[in-house]
This record gives C-alpha cells, structure tokens and sequence, in this order.
C-alpha cells in the first residue's frame, strides 16, 4: 500500500537505516490491529494519535477525489469540530444500528469494531467471560437501550426496580415507556437494602397479572445503601425465566463487584451497564455494556435511534490504549488502598467527632454519622474546594434509598479509581476542620 520511497535522496545504506527505524515505530500499529486486544503496556499519546489519525484518513470525508451529493456528508464549518471528533466527522453507526458498518466511515466502523474487541478482552482480563460494546450515551441512557432491546428480545412491559434513588436508572426506565414496580428498601443495622425475598414476590404478582416483568438491579451503590444480591437475583431470574439487567455505573474498578458479576453471569444477568468515565476514566458520555449474549448486544445497538458521534467511542479507546491491561490493575490497586487509608482516618477522626462510622458493606465508599446538619457541611466542604462528599439528611428518604426514617444524619465520601492518597488526607483533614469548627 504505502511505501516510503526516498531511494536516491539518500546514500543507500542510510535509507535502509532510516525506513528500518520506520519500520519499527510503526510495527505497533500493526500489532494493535493484529491483536485487537488491550496492550499490556499503554501507548504513549503521539502513537495514539497516529492510530486515530491512520483510521481517520480512511473515511469517505477525506477522499480526495470524493463527489459529494448526500444531505449529510460529514461536512465542518471549522478544523475545531473536526479535531473535537478526532477527524471521525461522519460518527459511528447506520441507520440506527450502532455496530452496522457505515459506508461513508470505513475507518470509524473499523475503529469502533476495534474499540468492542479491546473492551471485551478488557473485561476478560478482568475475569468476566462476556463480551462488550462501547454506547455513545453514559449510564441512564445505555439502561434505556438495554431495557428497550428486553422489550424487543422478550416483550416485557413491567420493570422491578429494588428502590435504589438514583434520578439516572429511574428515568432511564420511564423514557422506554414501561412501568415501573418498586421494591422497598429494608434496615439491616446500619445497612438499607432490598430482600430477595421481596423481589421474588414482586416477580410472582407481576406474573399472576398477566404481566411480563423484567429486573433492574444496582450493584454499585453510595452507602447506606448496599448492593443488591445480583447473584440469588440471577438464580430468580433463571428459575422464572425473566431478564436481568444490572446496574454497574462503576462496578469494573473493584474485585468486589467484579466477584459478584462473574458469580451472577452463571444464572441470569441479560447485560450490565458500566460508565466509561467512573471506570476507563474518560470525559463523561460513554456506556460500557456487557453480555454474554452478543444477539443481546446487537439488540442494544439496534435500539439507538440514528448515527452517534463518535467521540465517546473514541475516549474508550484512548483510555484503554493509554492505559494497558498493567496501569489499569495498578489503579485498582490504588483504589483498594485508598479505600483502606479513608476507613482507617474516618475512624481516627470519629473519635474526635463523637460519631461513628457506618457498618456498610462498601468497596468504594464510607459513610459517616454528623451530629450538625450534613447538607450545611457538604457546602462547608464545597466551598473549601472539595467535591464530591454527599451530606445527607435522616428525613432525606431519596437520598438514604429508604423510605422511612433513617437514623442517622451522614456525609458520604468515596475513594474511587484515580482517586490519590493526598486527596483523601487532605478531606478528612477539612471534615475534620468544619466538624470541629476551626
Ligand atoms: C453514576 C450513576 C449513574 C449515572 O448515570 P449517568 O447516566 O452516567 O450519569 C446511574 N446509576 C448509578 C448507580 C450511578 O452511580
């Protein structure tokens, strides 16, 4: 194809150096496309932009010779909108298929195909035997392209939601049309969650109705509300045949959720639902989605409406090619240990307080109870230049996930992937400063 003729330019033995040390810069290029697998090793940021680049050039867009007469031809008013979809201006899909070929972007199609391959060795590094598929929507949004190809695959009409309140997940089922049946939420110590048994219930009126019932469940979570059994779910789901969908927003950087997937994919879970910023660590507006079912995930990508841009494509397929299978293991390392450092500060800390820190089962976050009010502390806290502490008032029956009383008034904090160990010093530090009002 491409051949770099610079015979004649330069004495013989010096081009024969030269395209050698070509040869070899551009060999991973090579290697990507023959692997098609996450790199062990990331890849710097100029070898990611030749990639980009090489894929790029290989769009109807940047024929040169191109007569171009449809009513969308990838056109940009300016070099800025070009370089924002990383010169993908023709996006991914057709006609509302997501992983169909456009034939106007060979090269985003093969891009994006490239993009699922890498996720779905991702995951199997991880240990999830599935496959997966980047969405060009984040969380809520990719929940409401699966329940719709559940509706599609299984014509369910109902959703059982174990109450988890999160506006994302609860809009998410309301914007595909279906109805929703909430199971409430019960105290267990500290702990709020939803009993198995309870869900069981729902499943056997809904069916008694007439109705085809489907479950949404959450696996990740803010404490004091804990994960659902995704797994004795599963094994509901198998025994009374009804798809299982799974909430994950951020359920891939730790072992802990991991464990639960690999064990619930052995009874029924139809596909979870991850976000590419929580987990790969891209800008926000991306979906992971999973399955073992690949006729599920074509069925996901049939439910999008139209052609996506392709960027949030694109950030997953950085992320994973900056990363590498090593980095990514090692900031989940980090996370578990951070994780660690707050419990052990928090507790430290609690001693001061006079409060405590909840006992809930978290691989991610603590709570801790305040003895002033936790919404005014969370602006203390903003204001110091913190985010992302949650305060959360007993009354507060969306935020607690329970819809009586809570006992306690708390401030969440949460020790995620690419959090670092100054940051969690440095809030306890500033909690402790605002609750000891110095
Ligand atoms: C983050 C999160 C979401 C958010 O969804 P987006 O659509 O990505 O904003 C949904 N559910 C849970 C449990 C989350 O943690």
């Amino acid at each position: 194809m491409f051949r770099m003729d610079v015979s004649g330019l330069i004495p013989k033995n010096m081009e024969n150096r030269g395209l050698l040390i070509l040869k070899d810069n551009l060999r991973f290029i090579e290697d990507i496309l023959s692997h098609r697998r996450i790199p062990k090793e990331g890849l710097p940021e100029d070898k990611i932009r030749l990639l980009l680049k090489f894929f790029s050039l290989m769009d109807t867009d940047k024929d040169p010779k191109v007569i171009r007469i449809g009513e969308r031809e990838g056109r940009c008013v300016s070099k800025i909108q070009e370089e924002l979809v990383s010169g993908f201006c023709h996006g991914i899909g057709r006609s509302g298929n997501l992983i169909d070929p456009q034939p106007k972007a060979p090269g985003a199609s093969a891009m994006y195909n490239l993009t699922n391959s890498m996720l779905t060795s991702f995951l199997r590094n991880l240990g999830l035997k599935v496959h997966g598929i980047g969405l060009p929507v984040a969380t809520g949004l990719s929940l409401s392209l699966c329940l719709n190809a559940v509706r599609r695959m299984y014509n369910s009409n109902v959703v059982i939601y174990p109450y988890a309140a999160h506006k994302s997940p609860i809009k998410g089922v309301y914007l595909v049309g279906f109805r929703m049946r909430l199971v409430e939420t019960k105290l267990y110590g500290d702990a709020v969650k939803v009993d198995v048994d309870d869900i069981e219930d729902a499943i056997v009126h809904e069916i008694d109705m007439g109705n085809n019932p489907c479950i949404l469940s959450t696996l990740t979570f803010f404490p004091p509300r804990e994960s659902d059994d995704i797994v004795e779910i599963g094994k509901i789901c198998k025994e009374y045949n009804i798809p299982h969908i799974v909430n994950g927003a951020y359920a891939l950087q730790n072992r802990y959720y991991i464990e639960k997937l690999r064990k619930a994919f052995k009874y029924r879970v139809d596909a979870v639902v991850s976000s590419s910023d929580k987990n790969l660590l891209t800008p926000i507006g991306g979906g992971i989605v999973y399955s073992k079912d690949k006729d599920f995930l074509r069925e996901v990508s049939l439910s999008y409406p139209g052609r996506a841009c392709a960027t949030p494509i694109v950030n997953i397929l950085i992320s994973l090619l900056s990363l590498g299978m090593k980095r990514y293991l090692e900031l989940m390392e980090e996370q578990r240990r951070c994780r660690d450092l707050l419990e052990e500060l928090l507790n430290n800390l609690v001693e001061k307080t006079e409060s405590k820190v909840l006992n809930i089962n978290n691989p991610i976050s603590l709570a801790v109870t305040v003895n002033s009010d936790p919404v005014e502390i969370a602006g203390k806290l903003y204001n110091l230049r913190v985010t992302g502490p949650r305060g959360v008032r007993s009354t507060d029956k969306f935020a607690t996930c329970y819809l009586h009383k809570y006992p306690y008034d708390y401030i969440v904090i949460n020790a995620a992937i690419g959090v670092r160990d100054k940051d969690i010093i440095a809030v306890v530090e500033k909690l402790e400063d605002v609750l000891l009002r110095r």
